[in-house]
């Protein structure tokens, strides 16, 4: 037994692999086997490992400065030019950016900035949050209450009811349409659920409506067309706010620069960023508003004072500098259109696997996807075979992971090429076939 408490683990149970290093989409164990990293990471590593000019990018700037801070009056260039460039990227207008440290932390601030936004405009009735069943925003007190997964909440006392945190329905169609509807069917049903919400909850009392464009962790769920125009026309008619919870589908994941113009979200007013900011080369996130948002925010600090929200390291220098390369590189190299015919390549050779008997679906977007696996009875069984291919997958040198006990999940790093997409698709369809021979001695 190690001194570690292990996250997102059964706490009985050690580790049982020890990762030495990483290069380029592959890493490798302390006894030197190597492995195709087909989920980087955890969803993150966009631009591989052991990349020489994020590394760079890194000690330079700790040689240079490896602490500076952003509270009161204080500020560093790097900081500056990243939050910049941040705003230039996103499809928000006159965006404005706050840095944090994690995914988690970021959709907490943006939950103190809707609020802030709320009572400077004098609406302080407005503050409650639509999220999902099924979506994942992290797991502090607050953005595990927007998580919509059992796993979350259970023994943690959560959702923490006083943050007004109302459920709609996942928009999965191969989990939650019924007998025989079609996918306009099933969206209009649960476009229309969600508007009576609104309804029956008071447009007024309701600030945003939070959504990851393509889920990741609760099992990489791709709305069906027409979903997300609905959604917004409903959150237009009654004055409620977008919150596109980019942390995944941010910078290329979904073949475009971010998931929202993958997705035909338009304009979002709020938005959350981690992971793929840095590639996972250093802990960094950002929270973003619209201008139209900020100015009010400005004008009402006049009155009340300072902004109490921040944290030590936000705006962290190392962070800055090594975002701020990491963009530069998405640009430089055209990472997301790599992205794009890359991830139309591998969801290609993916939906070869739909003729195999244990898979039930294949799904995906951009190099995101999941294959849903389908050979048991009850859902205990069902997560035990989805263990078993993630271990069987393993063995034969390729990480991926089990998600919402039902399917393994792919999201390899931008940079991979059609000779690795290959390599991964052919130790997949290895472990798949061990894994219905376990599946069928069940
Ligand atoms: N939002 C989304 C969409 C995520 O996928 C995640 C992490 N998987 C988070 C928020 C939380 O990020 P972090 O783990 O960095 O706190």
């Amino acid at each position: 037994m190690t001194s570690i408490i292990y996250p997102a683990s059964n706490l009985k149970s050690q580790p049982n692999l020890v990762i030495e290093k990483g290069d380029g989409v592959y890493v490798f164990d302390n006894k030197g086997k190597k492995y195709l990293e087909a989920m980087s990471g955890l969803w993150c590593t966009s631009l591989g490992y052991n990349n020489q000019e994020l590394i760079d990018a890194a000690s330079q700037q700790l040689s240079k400065l490896s602490y500076s801070h952003m509270f009161g009056g204080k500020t560093h260039q790097v900081g500056i030019d990243l939050a910049e460039k941040i705003s230039d990227m996103v499809p928000t207008k006159d965006a404005k950016v706050f840095f944090g440290n994690s995914g988690s932390d970021a959709n907490d601030t943006n939950i103190k900035l809707l609020r802030y936004y709320f009572n400077a405009i004098g609406k302080p009735q407005k503050y409650k949050i639509i999220a999902r069943e099924r979506s994942y925003h992290g797991v502090t007190v607050a953005s595990a209450s927007l998580t919509g997964l059992p796993v979350n909440h259970t023994n943690f006392d959560l959702p923490f009811s006083a943050l007004g945190i109302l459920r709609t329905d996942a928009p999965h169609y191969y989990h939650g349409s019924r007998e025989g509807e079609t996918e306009v069917e099933f969206v209009d049903r649960i476009t229309a659920n969600l508007e009576q919400l609104i309804i029956d909850e008071g447009p007024d009392t309701i600030a945003a409506f939070i959504a990851e464009p393509v889920t990741g962790a609760s099992g990489v769920i791709v709305p069906p067309r027409g979903y997300y125009e609905k959604v917004q026309e409903i959150l237009a008619k009654y004055n409620i706010l977008f919150w596109a919870d980019e942390v995944i589908t941010g910078f290329g994941r979904l073949g475009k620069d971010f998931g929202c113009n993958a997705m035909g979200i338009q304009s979002p007013d709020i938005l959350t960023f981690a992971k793929q900011l840095s590639s996972g080369y250093i802990p960094i996130s950002a929270s973003v508003i619209s201008g139209e948002m900020y100015a009010p925010i400005i004008e009402s600090s006049e009155k009340v004072g300072v902004f109490g929200h921040g944290y030590t390291y936000s705006g962290h220098p190392v962070g800055c500098a090594v975002a701020l390369k990491t963009l530069e590189i998405y640009q430089r190299d055209n990472v997301f259109a790599h992205a794009n015919e890359i991830g139309q390549y591998m969801q290609n050779q993916l939906q070869t696997l739909n003729g195999h008997s244990i898979v039930g679906e294949v799904r995906g977007k951009g190099l995101i996807a999941a294959v849903e696996l389908v050979a048991s009875s009850t859902p205990a069984q069902t997560a035990d075979v989805v263990a078993f291919a993630m271990r069987a997958g393993q063995e034969l040198g390729m990480i991926t992971r089990a998600v919402a006990g039902t399917s393994l999940a792919f999201c390899p790093p931008l940079i991979i090429t059609k000779y690795e997409i290959d390599e991964m698709l052919f130790i997949l369809k290895s472990a798949l076939d061990k894994t219905l021979q376990y599946a069928q001695k069940m």
